[in-house]
Formats: structure tokens, C-alpha cells, sequence
């Protein structure tokens, strides 16, 4: 299991700054989650202000 960041991601940087892991980077329109790196800890979600990261 790891999270994932939807189409909703306006590519704002705030989960990538708050991931313990450094499992968040800039993709391509939008920010994405290496699934391998997560440890599903949740603060992405909790710190997107449009909700894009859900767990799978
Ligand atoms: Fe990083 Fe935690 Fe989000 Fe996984 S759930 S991407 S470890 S902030
Ligand atoms: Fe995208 Fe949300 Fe991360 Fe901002 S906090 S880069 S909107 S997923």
C-alpha cells in the first residue's frame, strides 16, 4: 500500500515539504508518491489543501 496523488494536485509543494520520507516530487502536471518509499503515514493528505493524496 502506499498513497497516491490524483488529478486534483495543483503541483503547490506543501506534501513534498511535509513527507518524512522524501517519497513526494514534481511530476509531470502534477506532484507524484514513490510507491516504494512511502511508508503511509498520511501527513501528504493531511496537508493538501485540495485532498489530492489518498491511500490506494
Ligand atoms: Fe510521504 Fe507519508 Fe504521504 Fe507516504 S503517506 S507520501 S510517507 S507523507
Ligand atoms: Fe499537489 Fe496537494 Fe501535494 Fe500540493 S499538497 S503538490 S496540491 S498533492
Amino acid at each position: 500500500m502506499a498513497y497516491k496523488i490524483s488529478d486534483e494536485c495543483i503541483s503547490c509543494g506543501a506534501c513534498a515539504a511535509e513527507c518524512p520520507v522524501g517519497a513526494i516530487s514534481e511530476g509531470d502536471g502534477k506532484y507524484v508518491i514513490d510507491a516504494d518509499t512511502c511508508i503511509d503515514c498520511g501527513a501528504c493528505a493531511g496537508t493538501c489543501p485540495v485532498g489530492a493524496p489518498s491511500a490506494e
